[in-house]
């Protein structure tokens, strides 16, 4: 039996869930991670909790929190003849000039399934320049870190890391939602642990779960949630203890400090977020495309009628997005969060399982 699955199991938890959430009053809980809003949606969790408990997404999709003026960099690379790499949802996704748009204006910009597809590129390539537009959060940044530390001469990074807990920060110290308790991602958590959370819930006096991917990972999650909320608790609790330790992956974030250095920078959606960002440390400026093709981030305003900023600073749901499923669908998307496989508008429309 697996018991991540388990429908006895989900019945008895949500059983709990219920229970607790009696006399909780409304409480708006926000997860930060594009796997979970895949599972919550897929299972129909939503649809299994008491009226009073609000599940809503948050800046958890890194592809949708790349800005407009990181990927005008990319293209503006393309344009200076080197041969840009990047995943597939990232070319996709509606810019002042996306990716496909310069990709169909003959620039040379090409998907890969892993940086090391680039990596070979350049080594197949040695008279090119190839930069890989390297995006993700601090599960993604080790393998990037690797590629720095391992690669000829002419390849180079475009990073557009970032790290999640200072946007978390954010959101609640920007006062506009009241946020009764965070879902924490579970897979940033295998590498940062569970100690970079603890700040935000001293600070803020909000409870927080760490929390695994399988429909009873997430039940469980939010019962945590709710009995902290019950118990006048706010602690950083591990749901997913079969993944994450907590010291998290120690030789994983000596990769990321050894390359890496915290940086401040906006997010879609968001302002400048401080030490939000990783940006390549001095010793490492020669792999830095930034430096390489002297670019600096434009601040290019938001697209009018997407609704994105809002969803990603959980203050909107993709049903309330005027566009939804109209004039924006996967195949005409209108903003990031109906591009990406992570994006709250893409899974909302592929399962038709609207929020509430
Ligand atoms: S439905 Fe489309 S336009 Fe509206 S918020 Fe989502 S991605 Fe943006």
């Amino acid at each position: 039996m697996d018991v991540y699955k388990d429908r006895k199991t989900s019945d008895i938890i949500i059983k709990k869930i219920n229970d607790i959430a009696i006399g909780l009053g409304n409480q708006k809980i926000c997860h930060v991670c594009g796997t979970h809003e895949h599972v919550i949606t897929h299972y129909g969790i939503r649809a299994l909790l008491p009226k009073n408990i609000e599940v809503v997404s948050g800046p958890g999709c890194p592809v949708c929190v790349t800005t407009q003026g990181e990927i005008e960099a990319a293209v503006k690379v393309a344009e200076e003849g080197a041969i840009v790499t990047t995943f597939g949802d990232m070319i996709r996704v509606p810019s002042k000039r996306s990716l496909s748009d310069a990709k169909a204006s003959g620039l040379d910009v090409r998907i890969v399934y892993s940086i090391h597809d680039s990596i070979n590129l350049a080594i197949n390539n040695p008279n090119k320049k190839i930069v890989h537009f390297a995006i993700g959060f601090e599960t993604t940044c080790p393998t990037t870190a690797v590629a720095v530390l391992n690669s000829p001469d002419n390849f180079y990074v475009l990073s557009a890391h970032r790290v999640v807990p200072p946007a978390m920060d954010l959101l609640l110290s920007s006062g506009k939602i009241n946020l009764a308790g965070f879902l924490d991602p579970g897979h940033v958590s295998t590498i940062i642990g569970t100690k970079p959370y603890e700040n935000i819930s001293n600070k803020f006096k909000v409870p927080q779960v760490i929390c695994g991917f399988e429909p009873n990972d997430i039940l469980m999650g939010i019962y945590m949630l709710l009995k902290q909320i019950h118990e006048k608790r706010a602690e950083v609790e591990n749901e997913y203890v079969r993944g994450v330790r907590v010291e998290g992956n120690v030789k994983a974030q000596k990769l990321i400090e050894k390359v890496f250095e915290p940086c401040n920078i906006r997010w879609r959606g968001f302002p400048i977020i401080e030490e939000s960002g990783l940006s390549l440390k001095k010793e490492f400026s020669n792999k830095d495309a930034y430096k390489e093709f002297d670019i600096e981030i434009e601040d290019i305003p938001e697209e009018k009628g997407c609704s994105c900023p809002e969803i990603l600073r959980a203050e909107k749901n993709p049903n309330e997005c005027p566009l939804f499923g109209k004039l924006c669908t996967p195949q005409n998307p209108k903003g990031p969060c109906m591009v990406s496989r992570e994006g709250a508008c893409y899974i909302s429309f592929k399962y038709g399982k609207p929020f509430r």
